[in-house]
């Protein structure tokens, strides 16, 4: 068989045009130091990865897909080389294509990130047998660990606690279930190549198991090509804490202390900190203990992560599973200690001895991570999709830190992990770490696509969070604390509802000021919020009418509309009426997106942002702690010096007739279930669409017949577009 370098070579001469190389190089050499180093990822990892190389000297060596020609980490990479289509399995899972990009830029070394190919023991032996320093564990350890049944023998016969359950081989359906009686209900159902909490479930008595085992079995199947499953006891009020490892290639491996990752949604990690709250010095030493046992039964050498589930009620630790590459987590362990995984990672991979012995690891403060995603929350956090029309993250510092891949102007598409960032903030102690997470959090400016931000706001200001009382379930727990229109708590909805109104009537005076401004400066051209008024005359009093339309985004329901009438003096002072209450406003424009605010002898500075999108006018203001949108429709009456009525400028009834289903996200339709013309249940599932790293089942919203089914497997959909309709009989 020719080599993959020869492979590699022959196939560069169709595909010359494709590349993008900035400098040539020679062909890598074996077993030398990394001078230079292909990442192969993208994002936030793709440019951290790159940071700690540049800091190095090492030169670094980007690819990218079609869709991501321009983005923050192939301009941040010495080198670029594109590796294929905007389809993750056609460019960054592509490993001969990736292979082909090292070659050709004379890389010695392949860093995978996380995700992607990762954790493919596959690419692992290819980068080595190709020549090239993959930064990672030996193929062999990532085997071991990639089977959760596989790795739980191995951890079982190297002594780590198990969570008790089965993890044989025999499948037959009679025998599970013998082994789910005798383990006892609640049991899990997981499949042993599973990842992403896909194919669980949850069985609460013996009269649910052979269905939900052929479920998952099926799942399993259609998911990860193996429907082999395992069998765990259910823990009902469990932490996810995980303790992240280093070994080098001389047989040290050394535990850098653990994380807490239990505030999850969809089973995936949102807020991560170090070191876990509330628990004992004697449990910290044996459950970091217990992963480096995990880590030398499989010969670990780099970055890893053991993965543990801790029964809150008896405060035992069991092992979960193994991650055999660098955390997306990993900053809040660098935080607290000190250390540079990346560099860590680089230093193992050549050759080097770990830095420092367990005994020698400092630990100081507390590190907390939160994920910042385009997506919409009332909608279950499925994954959004759009520009960053406004993108201002807050100012890093020794202990803020923000890891990301985007830049204002960048597109989050369906491609790819919906992640825009992580702020990772540091403190002395965890109430101080806190402080900052929050103030942060109400600081990170996006606009254009809908965010997570506030949801992790008043996750963070949560007092169960506060104290340290979490577990996998926190969300679902307080969910009526954290999701304020489907709270029951009305004090907290009439604030919110208040706080939004007051920023209503800040935006409308400052857009008029900043509208004024611009006028004295220039005469008035293009859209504006007063489209269709004649020019200002600066030393009239003048009277608005204006209307808002406020996005709710913590709920679905019906968004809320604003009136306002304002009254702008000459000598400076707006008097906003909203029928219920008049505020008296003085703005002073401060250029930019800022404006300081004086209402009462007190000021405070403001950043409103606007952006046109689908014949709107979007407004954002950030407002000391709290963060508004709202919406315009550019049509307004106007008139000077004379009291006024607007029409309604807003369509509110929805023109779709009922039964019609719109797509939830922008997104690639998977499978195509229901047919035209077929009768169908209430909640049966019509199609499978997948977008980033989910997929979402659109089912039928009531019974009857499926009209208007015309999107076919394959095909792309975007947000909101008609999907079909469910006529009632
Ligand atoms: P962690 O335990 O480090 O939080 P996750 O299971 O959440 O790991 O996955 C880590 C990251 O890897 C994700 O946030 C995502 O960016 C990326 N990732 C995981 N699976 C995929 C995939 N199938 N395609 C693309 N990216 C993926
Ligand atoms: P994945 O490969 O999908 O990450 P894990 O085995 O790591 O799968 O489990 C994912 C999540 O599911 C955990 O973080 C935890 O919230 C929950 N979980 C896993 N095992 C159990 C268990 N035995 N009991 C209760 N919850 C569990
Ligand atoms: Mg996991």
């Amino acid at each position: 068989m020719p080599s993959m370098a020869s492979f590699v070579c022959r196939k560069l001469h169709s595909r010359h045009s494709n590349i993008m190389i900035r400098f040539f190089s020679s062909p890598p050499v074996k077993n030398q130091r990394i001078e230079k180093i292909l990442i192969a990822n993208r994002g936030e990892i793709a440019c951290r990865i790159m940071r700690t190389a540049k800091r190095l000297g090492i030169r670094t060596v980007a690819v990218y897909s079609d869709a991501d020609r321009n983005s923050l980490h192939v301009k941040s990479a010495d080198e670029a080389v594109r590796v294929g289509p905007p389809p993750a399995r056609l460019s960054y899972l592509n490993a001969p294509s990736i292979i082909e990009a090292a070659i050709r830029t004379g890389a010695q070394a392949i860093h995978p990130g996380y995700g992607f190919l990762s954790e493919n023991a596959e690419f692992a032996e290819l980068c080595q047998q190709e020549g090239f320093i993959f930064v990672g564990p030996p193929p062999s350890a990532i085997r071991d660990m990639g089977d959760k049944s596989a790795s739980k023998r191995i951890m079982g016969a190297a002594g780590v606690p198990l969570v008790p359950g089965y993890h044989g081989d025999e499948q037959s359906i009679d025998f599970m279930k013998s082994e789910a009686d005798k383990i006892g209900y609640p049991v899990l159902i997981k499949p042993t190549h599973g990842g992403g909490g896909k194919g669980m479930r949850i069985v609460n008595n013996p009269d649910e198991f052979v269905d939900s085992f052929l479920g998952a079995q099926r799942e399993a199947a259609a998911s990860f090509g193996v429907d082999k499953i395992l069998l765990e006891k259910y823990i009902t009020r469990p932490r996810h804490i995980e303790v992240q490892i280093f070994g080098d290639k001389h047989g040290n491996v050394v535990h850098l202390y653990e994380r807490d990752c239990s505030v999850q949604r969809r089973h995936q990690k949102i807020i991560e900190e170090a070191p876990a709250p509330n628990v004992a010095d004697d449990f910290r030493s044996h459950v970091g203990q217990a992963a480096v046992n995990a880590a030398k039964a499989v010969g670990y050498h780099n970055a890893g992560t053991v993965e543990f589930i801790v029964d809150t009620s008896s405060g035992e630790f069991y092992f979960m599973e193994m991650n055999t590459r660098l955390q997306v987590e990993h900053p809040v362990t660098e935080m607290i200690v000190g250390q540079d995984l990346v560099e860590w990672q680089i230093r193992v991979a050549n050759g080097e001895s770990l830095p420092i012995s367990q005994s020698e690891v400092p630990v100081a403060g507390h590190a907390f991570e939160a994920r910042i995603y385009a997506e919409n929350v009332p909608k279950g956090f499925l994954p959004a999709t759009g520009v960053l029309h406004h993108y201002r993250p807050v100012p890093v510092s020794s202990e803020v830190r923000v890891e990301t891949g985007v830049e204002q102007g960048d597109t989050v598409s369906m491609h790819y992990d919906p992640m825009i960032a992580k702020l990772v903030v540091w403190g002395e102690s965890r109430g101080a770490a806190l402080i900052k997470l929050k103030d942060c959090l109400s600081k990170f400016q996006v606009a254009g696509l809908p965010t997570n931000i506030n949801f992790l706001t008043r996750l963070a200001s949560h007092p169960a969070f506060e104290n340290g009382d979490v577990e996998t379930h926190f969300i679902e727990h307080f969910k009526d604390d954290l999701f304020i229109e489907s709270t029951n708590n009305p004090v907290l909805a009439q604030g919110i509802c208040d706080s939004a109104k007051l920023s209503a009537s800040i935006v409308v005076a400052c857009l008029f000021e900043k509208e004024h401004a611009a006028i004295i400066k220039q005469p008035p051209g293009g859209l504006s919020m007063w489209y269709g008024c004649p020019p200002f005359r600066v030393n009239h009093s003048v009277k608005r009418t204006l209307e808002l339309e406020w996005t709710n985004e913590y709920s679905d329901s019906s968004p809320k509309l604003l009136k306002h009438s304002i009254t702008y003096h000459p000598d400076g002072l707006y008097i906003i009426e909203t029928g219920e209450s008049s505020l008296n406003l003085e703005i002073d424009y401060l250029g930019s997106d800022e404006f300081r605010v004086t209402t009462g002898g007190a000021s405070m500075d403001i950043t409103i942002a606007t952006y046109f999108k689908d014949k709107d006018k979007h407004i954002h203001i950030w407002r000391g702690s709290e963060h508004h949108q709202f919406k315009q429709k550019l049509r307004v009456d106007w008139s000077d010096d004379v009291e006024t009525h607007t029409k309604s400028t807003f369509d509110t009834t929805a023109a779709h007739p009922p039964g019609t289903v719109l797509a939830p996200m922008a997104g690639l339709v998977v499978k195509v279930l229901g047919k035209n013309g077929s009768q169908v249940e209430q909640g049966q599932p019509i199609l499978v669409l997948e977008a980033m790293k989910m997929e979402h089942i659109v089912k039928a919203p009531l019974a009857g017949i499926v009209q208007g089914l015309h999107v076919e497997a394959g095909q792309q959909v975007s947000d909101s577009s008609i999907l079909f309709q469910v006529k009632e009989k």
